[in-house]
């Protein structure tokens, strides 16, 4: 699946806010956000009205670049979410946070959602013993992700189980950071997403 590959401070700054595609550089002042506050491009310093339209378009892009994902996957999620029991909106966060680069994101194995997608694009986990390099392969409930046996060598892994036991993991992942695996234990609930999106202006936005 395709995946935007220009530069991805400048889609924080379009956004206006921190979207985390850089991991620590994200947490310094070298982030772009913090630089330069304002949109990209010529017309970014000016003033602009936003119109109704406006804020919805902005809350589905900032969904969309979090997590990675192109407009027409992203439409499919809708499209699946809305067929869905439940709330639509949660739904569709709900199908993002289980994609499998999300996962090694929330889980500590990766910095970033972009490097979480690499990883499993290189092959280095399993789910449920099978090597699974889609990074949007939605897992379930009970799935058992780990790194792969020859992966666990790498330098990229190297101090993997530390950053698991110091960190807290999204509360729907039990982790083994001894073992170097991870158990999805329950999906996930809004209060257990954290992403500054506005669900229900995504819906409206699509439902128009
Ligand atoms: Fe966004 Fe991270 Fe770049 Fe800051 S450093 S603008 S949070 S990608």
């Amino acid at each position: 699946m395709a995946r935007y590959t220009g530069p991805v401070c400048r889609l924080c700054r379009r956004e206006g806010t921190k979207l985390f595609l850089k991991g620590s550089r994200c947490y310094s002042d070298k982030c772009g956000v913090v630089r330069r506050a304002y949109a990209p491009g010529q017309h970014g310093q000016g003033r602009k009205k936003v119109t109704e339209y406006g804020v919805q378009l902005r809350e589905k892009q900032k969904a969309r670049r979090i997590y990675g994902v192109l407009e027409a996957q992203f439409r499919l999620y809708f499209a699946k979410a809305a067929r869905e029991k439940g709330i639509t909106g949660e739904r569709l966060l709900q199908l993002l946070e289980l994609r499998l680069d999300n996962v090694i994101f929330r889980a500590n194995f990766g910095e970033s959602r972009p490097q979480s997608r690499q990883l499993v694009r290189h092959g280095h986990f399993t789910v449920n013993g099978s090597r699974v390099n889609i990074p949007s392969y939605l897992v379930k409930e009970g799935d058992v992700i780990e790194i792969a046996q020859k992966s666990r060598s790498m330098s990229v892994f190297a101090d993997v189980a530390e950053t698991l036991r110091a960190r807290r993991a999204a509360p729907w992942i039990s982790v083994e950071p001894d073992a170097l695996r991870v158990t999805i234990i329950g999906l996930p609930k809004r209060e257990d997403i954290d992403i500054p999106v506005r669900e229900h202006l995504i819906v409206e936005r699509y439902s128009r």
